[in-house]
């Protein structure tokens, strides 16, 4: 693998891959309303205090990476619990905006998040979970192979994609009502309205 890349990248390209390449080999970002409300939720995620809680160890804020997948990042919360033989367990929660998705996107970055912790701690995960703002619930996540197989897949293209700095074409869909970087990836266009670009773009 080449250089590690923010664990964040593998939810840009399962949502875009044009969308990953412009924020991850041109470097650019701008900020809309989904993307500020979601940094928001990460800030108090992070911003509370590890200690424990309900009987649960919780950890705040963790570095993750793994050199296997090149992925670095920061878990939102590690929680520690015990299996069934009393052994300890880290459990990754991760905080999104919005509510569960039918897609992958959300639940493909935890696993990658636990498979970072898994490599640095020498231990398995089994399952995690995801904490949305809408409705504010957990979304239980289960780490098995079919999830673990997307993951490494992911990381094997987006890798790729990087090092060759590869912008791929826009295929516009329903996902660019919610990106952030419609301006960038095709100028004039908001202008124009997205409904009506989008009904060109699909035509
Ligand atoms: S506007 Fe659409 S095609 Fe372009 S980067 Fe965003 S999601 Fe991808």
């Amino acid at each position: 693998m080449p250089d590690t890349l923010p664990l964040s990248a593998v939810q840009h390209y399962m949502y875009c891959p044009r969308q990953c390449a412009l924020i991850h080999v041109e470097k650019v970002w701008d900020e809309n309303r989904f993307t500020s409300e979601g940094r928001l939720l990460h800030l108090r995620a992070d911003s509370g205090v590890s200690g424990r809680r309900g009987g649960v160890d919780v950890d705040r804020s963790v570095p993750v990476r793994s050199a296997r997948l090149g992925l670095y990042g920061v878990a939102d919360v590690v929680e520690i619990r015990s299996d069934s033989s009393g052994r300890e367990v880290p459990y990754p929660v991760e905080y999104k905006r919005g509510s569960p998705k039918l897609q992958d996107w959300d639940r493909a970055q935890l696993c990658a998040q636990a498979m970072c912790l898994e490599e640095m701690l020498g231990v398995s995960i089994a399952e995690g979970a995801i904490f949305y703002g809408k409705p504010r619930r957990r979304e239980v996540v289960l780490f098995d192979s079919a999830l673990r197989d997307v993951v490494e897949r992911v990381c094997v293209a987006l890798h790729e994609m990087v090092k060759n700095a590869v912008l791929p074409r826009a295929v516009p869909g329903q996902k660019c009502r919610g990106c952030s970087l419609t301006e960038r990836c095709m100028p004039g266009k908001r202008n124009r309205g997205v409904a009506s670009y989008l009904k060109a773009g699909l035509e």
